[in-house]
């Protein structure tokens, strides 16, 4: 299997090449030159496979055996998962008769991103020993470094602690995440990772480890890495629930062998990785009858493109909504979907473009790379980007989206905590639960909702605290809070303040570590 970048050129790449540059040099992103087949046998071979069989048997689709042995697969895959806490990797749990929960936050920091992070933080690493083993004398290292608001910073260090020759630098604003993330951030000690808290906002940290990247020496000199969405091994690896949970829930239902399942997932989406991920899972031929819910907070730019075909940063159709800063993007209870454009958004839009060019039209996969191009051409400069009706009802096909408001969010975390059983939800799980309830009038009867379960609600205290505080006898600390996350705020921690958001500091701290 090879890859390709989204806006064209001539050159395939390997899936390590794929994996090791993130981003293509055109501003593209990687997507396989194929989307493989199911093998025939799948639903009988696979249905009591562990989610470890389940990642080998799919992963193994997308990566060439010459690239990476099965053996060599598995070991990968094994040792991603042996810091989860629960023995499904994610679990799918009953919420009501036709409601099920797809619980993603079993990793070691509690939110869905280490399904992903911990297995690149394994690639990375075998890809450059492997590499180190070849060249003799010269060492190849690779420094990684990135921006967060609160979640992937502490999933990525977590996937990346301690690993042979790659650094990693993680820069989050100073005092404005969470006490829990910026504990789970910095309380990792290991001598490979580097947490730098910068005098500034989370877009300033963005704007460095833009330039950072951008900057040729610098990246020539440190071998610069990335693990943010768009990274190929992120989405491939979320695939692999998707089947566990068909399996899952065909087993917790008792079907047999010839009974199908119709299956809707919603998923709270904003950088549309996660999703993404579900899209794949369709095109290779797992059974979803339901449309896939996109489910976003008041950061909509997705949901407004399903209803209008219109890509655009503002809502053009209601300017007199006031955002709170300057980029666009409002602060929700949902922060880990505060986006104001999707980044993976780009790999769908490209399959959109491709279908809508004619079978048998020659180069069409370049012509699909121009139309890609064009459109993000569009988006740069006037902010938006048209889509045409053939394009968005190839859209709507596959997908539906709802908007969900913080209001709806809290009353969605009070009645699922009141009614049937206590289940507490973070406010991103909460966005998935309100759209999964609009959508049910689209879908039919005999079709079951999962919902992707983000983060464990511990790690919102604020939102979770605010829907349920005047619920008798709710008590956080008892309730929601897990053992693990008690001594966490009392642990040594390692930060290195960055006194204003400057590149040039940015660059000597990053210098002096190295
Ligand atoms: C990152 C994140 C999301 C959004 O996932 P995307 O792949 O960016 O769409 C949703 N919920 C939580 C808790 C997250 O951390």
């Amino acid at each position: 299997m090879e890859y390709f970048s989204t806006r064209g050129g001539p050159h395939n790449l390997s899936f390590e090449e794929a994996v090791l540059a993130g981003l293509a040099p055109n501003g593209g992103l990687y997507i396989p030159t194929t989307i493989p087949k199911l093998p025939n046998n799948w639903k009988t071979d696979w249905k009591d496979y562990s989610f470890v069989d389940l990642s080998v048997a799919i992963l193994s689709l997308y990566i060439s055996r010459e690239e990476v042995s099965e053996s060599e697969l598995r070991d990968l895959v094994v040792k991603s998962y042996v810091s989860f806490r629960h023995p499904e990797i994610t679990p799918l749990k009953k919420l009501g008769a036709r409601k099920y929960i797809l619980e993603l936050w079993h990793g070691p920091t509690w939110a869905f991103k280490d399904v992903a992070l911990q297995l690149l933080g394994n690639l990375f690493e075998f890809f450059l020993s492997r590499k180190n083993a070849k060249a003799g004398s010269s060492v190849e290292k690779l420094t990684v470094i990135g921006a967060t608001s609160g979640d992937t910073g502490s999933a990525a260090i977590y996937g990346l602690r301690n690993k042979k020759n790659i650094s990693i630098f993680i820069l989050h604003p100073k005092g404005r995440v969470s006490p829990i993330q910026e504990a789970q951030m910095t309380t990792v000690t290991d001598p490979n990772v580097h947490n730098l808290a910068v005098k500034g906002t989370f877009d300033d940290c963005q704007d460095i480890v833009k330039t950072l990247f951008s900057d040729t020496d610098f990246n020539a000199k440190h071998n610069l890495g990335a693990v943010n969405s768009i990274n190929w091994a992120r989405i491939l690896t979320q695939t692999v629930y998707y089947f566990s949970a068909y399996f899952q829930a065909r087993r917790l239902l008792g079907l047999s062998a010839d009974q199908e399942i119709d299956l809707q997932f919603v998923v709270p989406t904003g950088n549309f990785g996660d999703i993404l991920a579900g899209y794949y899972a369709k095109k290779m031929g797992l059974p979803m009858e339901g449309k896939l819910g996109v489910a976003t907070n008041s950061n909509d730019i997705l949901a407004r493109f399903w209803k209008t075909g219109r890509y655009e940063k503002v809502d053009s159709s209601n300017v007199v909504e006031v955002s709170k800063d300057s980029s666009g993007v409002k602060e929700t209870l949902s922060p880990a979907m505060d986006i104001l454009v999707s980044s993976n958004f780009e790999r769908l839009m490209w399959y959109l473009a491709y279908e809508g060019i004619p079978d048998g039209t020659p180069d069409r996969r370049e012509k699909a790379g121009g139309t890609i191009n064009d459109w993000m051409a569009k988006l740069k400069i006037d902010g938006r980007v048209e889509v045409p009706i053939e394009v968005l009802e190839a859209g709507r096909r596959d997908f539906c989206a709802e908007r969900v408001s913080d209001e709806e969010t809290l009353e969605t975390i009070k009645n699922l905590y009141l009614d049937p059983s206590p289940y507490v939800v973070d406010p991103h799980t909460a966005v998935g639960l309100t759209a999964a309830k609009r959508m049910e009038q689209d879908i039919s009867t005999s079709t079951i909702q999962i919902v992707l379960s983000t983060a464990h609600p511990a790690k919102f205290s604020e939102a979770v605290t605010k829907a349920l505080y005047d619920i008798a006898n709710f008590n956080f600390e008892a309730h929601v809070l897990p053992e693990e996350f008690k001594g966490l705020l009392s642990k040594e921690r390692r930060i290195i303040e960055v006194e204003s958001a400057n590149v040039e500091l940015v660059k000597k701290v990053i210098e002096s570590k190295l």
